[in-house]
């Protein structure tokens, strides 16, 4: 599942895409099947013609903003996109989107699962759409995102802190991998309660999240199964991966195992060593 580096590695690539061929978009079809929701009204025929003016990432959401109607992907469990550069489209299993653009080149949206999603937002206003209204801070931004913001909304919360730094209300983007490794690099224990955080262990928290997703970024994102970049590359963060994914083998700092357990339904990777607050 794409998390915020792999979306932000995504956005990256499509904008390059857009600025180096800087035409307006062409005939756009889709596919008869519905993604998670149904596609919204018109949308091939809405944004056909249109320029793109920025795409940018909030939370997990590509916001594509046009000359018309902005929209806003969602890559679900396995959206992804890929340029075909000679309009000869070779047709791949769960394509789902194609948008023409100049110079014979197709944007592809391929989505196995079809958890992805589309839907018309207004880029000027995001708060006020359904699928932003709810969303806490980004986790890179330090006006909003600080260690007594943590602080503060940790009060009284009987949850384990690893599914605290996964609530998307709380901040966005953490998913299940950098989760893991985030509390690995901050010495706390998936399993204790976020109640109990101090100011101190706040404070690193915010640390680990600011410098696991900047260099997992830097990576151009983890590729564990089939994630990709907008051009096709992978990600390289899976070799800097200290826990996740890397149960019963020698922890990288202490070389004790690694261990693993299921927490609120999802795989959770620690070391009982180096994690022991
Ligand atoms: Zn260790």
């Amino acid at each position: 599942m794409p998390e915020l580096p792999e979306v932000e590695t995504i956005q990256k690539g499509l904008l390059q895409i857009f600025e180096s061929i800087n035409t307006p978009i062409g005939n756009v079809h889709r596919s008869s099947q519905s993604l998670r929701f149904p596609w919204p009204r018109n949308f091939c025929k809405e944004i056909s013609g249109q320029r793109i003016v920025n795409i940018y990432r909030r939370a997990k959401y590509l916001v594509f903003e046009t000359s018309g109607q902005d929209f806003i992907c969602h890559l679900g469990m396995t959206g992804n996109w890929r340029l075909d550069e000679n309009r000869a489209i070779t047709k791949r299993p769960h394509d789902h989107l194609f948008i023409e653009l100049g110079h014979k080149k197709v944007l592809i949206y391929n989505d196995v699962r079809r958890f992805g999603f589309f839907d018309f937002v207004d880029a000027g206003h995001l708060e006020l759409s359904r699928w932003f209204s709810h969303l806490g801070p980004e986790p890179l931004d330090s006006e909003t995102f600080h260690a007594e913001y943590l602080f503060v909304n940790s009060r009284k919360k009987q949850t384990s802190v690893k599914s605290f730094i996964m609530d998307q209300r709380l901040v966005v983007g953490i998913g299940n991998i950098y989760a893991s490794e985030v509390l690995f690099r901050s010495g706390l224990r998936p399993t204790g309660k976020a109640g109990r955080l101090s100011r101190e262990s706040c404070q690193n928290l915010v640390r680990a999240i600011r410098e696991v997703l900047s260099e997992a970024m830097a990576q151009g994102g983890t590729t564990i199964k089939d994630f990709r970049a907008a051009g096709g590359s992978k990600g390289y963060f899976q070799q800097k991966l200290m826990v996740y994914g890397r149960d019963e083998q020698e922890c990288r700092v202490c070389g004790s195992g690694i261990r693993k357990k299921r927490i609120a339904g999802r795989s959770t990777f620690w070391c009982g060593r180096c994690q022991n607050r």
